[in-house]
C-alpha cells in the first residue's frame, strides 16, 4: 500500500472507534458501480454499502433529488408539516402495497420501532397481560446493534458485556416453521425474521417455511414482521425477498437502499391498525421523515416503481450464481443466495473469507467476509453481465492463488 493510503488508515486507527475492521482501502470517489480510491485505483464494489447503494453510487436521479431538496428546506423536524412527508408515505405505501408508513432514520431504529409497535399492540389491541408480550426470533438473526435488538443476538461478539438485556424474546431455529408454531403462546405479540438471512451468510430458508409461518401467525393473532432492511427494494428481483415466497407480513421494516446511499432513513410499513396504535407524544425521532431523506426516498420509490431493478437483479442474479456455482470444488465449497446476493462459503482447506477478499481487492473487486468463511456478495444492480464476469474471473483467479 502507498503512504498515502497506509497514513489515512494509520489516523483511522488513531481516532476512530475501532468497532470495524475495514479492508485496507481509502475511497475518495464512486460512480455507479465503481469506486475510486486516494491513489487513483479503481474497483468493482461488490459490497454496495451493505446493499444501501442498490442504485448505484451516486445515482444521478437520486443525488438531483437530494440537490433540489437541499436548495428548498432541510428540516422541519415533525412539530410542523412539510410538503415531503406526506408524500413519500403516500408513494412508499403505494410500492409496498401496504396501509401506513413510519419513518425512522436507522435500520435499528425501524426494528425498535416494529418492536414497540408489536408490543403495544399486543396490550391494547390483542389483550395480552401487561409487560409478558414475546417476540419469537430466530437463531444467527441481526437486525441491528441498539441493547434491546443485541438482547436477543446469539452473536457473542454483538451480544456480550452489552447486558443487563431486554427481556421478552425467545429464539428458534431459523428456517423451522414448526418450531416457530410450537413456540407461539397465548402471550406472544409477533414473528420478527429476515426472510433471507444477510449477515448469517445469506441464508435462504427451507421452501414453504414463509408460508407455515404466515399460517400459525393467522391462527393465533399474531403479527408476522419482515425484516427487509437488507433484503428487500430489489435486491434479490423481486420488491420484497418476501414476495418469492406469496407471503404478505403484517409490518415490514426497510432501511439501507430507502435512502439510495445518500442519506439515512428507514420506515416501518404494514397494517394502519397495527401501526394505529402509535398515538401523539408516543414515539418519534427529530430527523426520521426529514424532508430531504423524503425527497431522496421519493426518488427511490420511483426507481422502483418500473420493476427495472428488480428485473436486473433477478436476470443478473442467475448469470453470478451460476458463474459462482461453477467455482463449488475449486475453492468453494457453497453457494447461497438469489438474486444479485450471493453468500460464498469458502473451503476452509483452500484460505479464509478475510484472505479471499484481500485478494480480490488486489485484482479491483471489493467485497468482504461475514464470519471467517463466508464472503458476501452484492453488487449494484446496475451493475453491467461483463462486470460480473470481471469478478468472477478475479475470484478464481483469488482462489487459485
Ligand atoms: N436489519 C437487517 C436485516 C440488517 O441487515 C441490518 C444491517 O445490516 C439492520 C437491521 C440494521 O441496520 P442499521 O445498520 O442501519 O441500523
Amino acid at each position: 500500500d502507498t503512504q498515502q493510503t497506509a497514513e489515512y488508515i494509520a489516523r483511522d486507527e488513531r481516532w476512530g472507534a475501532h468497532n470495524y475492521h475495514p479492508l485496507p482501502v481509502v475511497i475518495s470517489e464512486a460512480e455507479g458501480a465503481w469506486v475510486t480510491d486516494v491513489d487513483g485505483r479503481r474497483y468493482l464494489d461488490f459490497l454496495s454499502g451493505y446493499s444501501a447503494l442498490n442504485f448505484g453510487h451516486r445515482n444521478r436521479r437520486l443525488v438531483d433529488a437530494a440537490h433540489q431538496q437541499l436548495d428548498r428546506l432541510t428540516l422541519t423536524s415533525r412539530a410542523f408539516h412539510n410538503d415531503q412527508f406526506g408524500l413519500f408515505c403516500e408513494e412508499l405505501a403505494a410500492l409496498t402495497g401496504t396501509e401506513m408508513v413510519l419513518t425512522m432514520n436507522t435500520g435499528a431504529e425501524a426494528v425498535e420501532s416494529a418492536i414497540k409497535v408489536a408490543r403495544k399492540w399486543a396490550y391494547e389491541v390483542k389483550g395480552v397481560e401487561t409487560d409478558r408480550a414475546e417476540i419469537i426470533v430466530a437463531t444467527n438473526n441481526f437486525h441491528g446493534r441498539t441493547t434491546t435488538i443485541v438482547s436477543f443476538s446469539d452473536d457473542p461478539a454483538a451480544h456480550d458485556n452489552y447486558g443487563p438485556f431486554t427481556p421478552g424474546f425467545v429464539t428458534v431455529p431459523y428456517g423451522d416453521a414448526e418450531a416457530v408454531r410450537a413456540a407461539i403462546g397465548p402471550n406472544t405479540a409477533a414473528v420478527l425474521m429476515e426472510p433471507i438471512q444477510g449477515e448469517a451468510g445469506v441464508i435462504v430458508p427451507p421452501a414453504g417455511f414463509w408460508s407455515d409461518v404466515r399460517r400459525a401467525c393467522d391462527e393465533n393473532n399474531v403479527l408476522l414482521i419482515a425484516d427487509e432492511i437488507q433484503s428487500g427494494l430489489a435486491r434479490t428481483g423481486t420488491l420484497f425477498a418476501l414476495d418469492h415466497e406469496g407471503v404478505r407480513a403484517d409490518l415490514y421494516t426497510l432501511g439501507k437502499a430507502l435512502g439510495g446511499g445518500i442519506v439515512p432513513i428507514s420506515a416501518v410499513v404494514g397494517r394502519s391498525d397495527v401501526l394505529g396504535v402509535l398515538k401523539p407524544g408516543q414515539h418519534g425521532s427529530t430527523f426520521g421523515g426529514y424532508p430531504v431523506a423524503c425527497a431522496v426516498g421519493r426518488a427511490v420509490v420511483d426507481l422502483l416503481s418500473t420493476g427495472e431493478f428488480q428485473q436486473r437483479a433477478k436476470e443478473l442474479g442467475e448469470h453470478l450464481h451460476a458463474g459462482l456455482r461453477a467455482l463449488e470444488g475449486k475453492g468453494i465449497s457453497a453457494v447461497r443466495g438469489r438474486g444479485l446476493w450471493a453468500g460464498v462459503d469458502i473451503d476452509p482447506r483452500a484460505k479464509t473469507g478475510r484472505e479471499v477478499s484481500m485478494l480480490l481487492r488486489d485484482r479491483g473487486v471489493l467485497c468482504k467476509e461475514t464470519h471467517e468463511r463466508t464472503l458476501r456478495m452484492a453488487p449494484p444492480l446496475v451493475i453491467e453481465r461483463e462486470e460480473i464476469d470481471q469478478a468472477l474471473a478475479a475470484l478464481a483467479e483469488a482462489l487459485g492463488e
